[in-house]
């Protein structure tokens, strides 16, 4: 399906939720996240519903490429010196909207291994 009628980020796609909406393309919407863990904290989600990234890159290599590419252009545009990009595929490990988002993290030092 392209868009489902229940779905919070489809209903941000659809401008039917507000959100602070920081690129668009035909494949792409990036918004900030309204609980940033970062000084840059934007999810990057494809215009079509799925699940999650698994889903999406089932779906459309094409789309998914895009979202990788969004990120970097968003990026770019803020000279951050690193980026973390993080998609979250399932509730086991910490998937709690399920439609395809990718986390675009910047702006502090980070740690690894996640928690
Ligand atoms: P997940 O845990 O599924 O990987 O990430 C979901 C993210 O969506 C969380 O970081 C959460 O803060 C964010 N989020 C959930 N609902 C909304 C919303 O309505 N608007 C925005 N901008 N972000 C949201
Ligand atoms: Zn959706």
């Amino acid at each position: 399906m392209a868009l489902d009628a229940n779905c919070i980020f489809c209903k941000i796609i659809e401008g039917k939720i507000p959100a602070e909406i920081v690129y668009r393309d035909e494949n792409v919407v990036a918004f900030n996240d309204l609980n940033p863990q970062a000084p840059t904290h934007v999810l990057l989600i494809p215009t079509l519903h799925v699940e999650n990234a698994a889903a999406l890159a089932e779906t459309s290599a094409v789309v998914t490429a895009a979202l990788m590419k969004a990120a970097k252009v968003i990026a770019s545009e803020r000279a951050l010196s690193g980026y973390r990009t993080v998609f979250n595929t399932g509730a086991a490990v910490g998937q709690s909207v399920f439609h395809a988002h990718m986390h675009l993290l910047g702006g502090r030092d980070f740690t690894w291994p996640p928690g």
